[in-house]
């Protein structure tokens, strides 16, 4: 890290403390009935260093659910598994400027899914890794890319979105319908809601942003865990489309990389740097943590973190 380790925890803490500040703005999501279960005043972040330091403050181990967080990692297993050309012949890379879970412009349009990190086109993406991969395969991917063997699926958020997903389910098969998927819906859907329904902490999370920001190298091993290419590719695709709906004005005013998920977590990279994990599942309007974009600012201000820092 540019700052040395005690300057860094006070930075994270002060973080942290105007972050807590920001929490009676924020929901807890409760379209999915167990995510309502949430402790709407939990809170926490993690930055971890090359060298693999981490400097914590808060609520950085207790384990959430990864949600659309996930959408990154089998983004990066389709890339690895069928290259750039043949993953974007399905799904766009622009941002959708609509709710990530929006139908109508899907029907209305050509039919392919605006970005990989919306609910159509991370089914989509889902639906291009299942004749391949298994989810247990997907989750020894993800403990790889987050330094983390504790992390495993939460049957409860699992059988709960399973439950309710006919949004979901209606999307896969309009999509099945266009032939924008031409794989098993089900399969597609069961091994999506799966990988989202993966519990993390802010420290796992911190851990695979601090992989990507090396561009897909293990800090611990020294092992490249994923191709550089595709590293390039899902970072461009977290500043621009990362953030949902809010992804603009994120980048503008923090300037971080970052991928949100409904169950409160944050994943950023800081290119080259550091990798950063949050966690607070009271969310604001857009379905991103509340606290998170006041912390990142904060830290980005103070470390000059903004991708484009002048
Ligand atoms: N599993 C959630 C869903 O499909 C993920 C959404 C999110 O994190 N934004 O609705």
């Amino acid at each position: 890290m540019a700052v040395d380790y005690e300057t860094m925890n006070k930075i994270v803490k002060k973080a942290l403390s105007l972050g807590k500040k920001e929490l009676p703005k924020g929901r807890v999501a409760d379209y999915i009935p167990e995510l309502a279960k949430a402790r709407p005043d939990a809170l926490g972040i993690c930055v971890v260093g090359p060298d693999g330091t981490a400097c914590k403050a808060g609520d950085t181990n207790l384990p959430f659910s990864i949600q659309s967080i996930s959408k990154v990692i089998s983004l990066c297993m389709a890339l690895e598994l069928h290259g750039v050309d043949a993953v974007f012949s399905r799904v766009g890379m622009e941002p959708s400027g609509v709710a990530f879970n929006s139908i109508v412009e899907l029907d209305l349009q050509s039919g392919k899914p605006h970005n990989p990190f919306i609910n159509s086109g991370a089914i989509t993406v889902e639906s291009m890794i299942i004749d391949y991969r298994s989810f247990e395969d997907m989750l020894e991917f993800t403990r790889a890319l987050c330094l983390d063997q504790d992390i495993t699926l939460n049957r409860q958020v699992f059988n709960s979105e399973m439950a309710t997903c006919d949004r979901n389910r209606a999307i896969a098969y309009l999509l099945k319908s266009k032939n924008v998927i031409t794989t098993n819906v089900d399969s597609s859907i069961e091994l999506y809601t799966k990988m989202c329904s993966l519990n993390v902490t802010a420290e796992s999370l911190a851990n695979f942003g601090l992989v990507l920001a090396l561009g897909g190298i293990d800090p611990r091993s020294g092992k490249r865990l994923l191709k550089a290419g595709t590293v390039q590719t899902v970072k461009t695709i977290m500043l621009t489309c990362g953030m949902y709906d809010g992804s603009g004005q994120f980048a503008v005013e923090v300037g971080i990389p970052t991928k949100s998920g409904v169950g409160g977590g944050l994943l950023s990279v800081v290119d080259k740097r550091m990798g950063i994990g949050v966690y607070g599942p009271a969310l604001d309007e857009k379905g991103n943590c509340v606290a998170g974009k006041v912390m990142l600012k904060y830290l980005a201000d103070k470390l000059g973190l903004h991708l484009f820092q002048g």
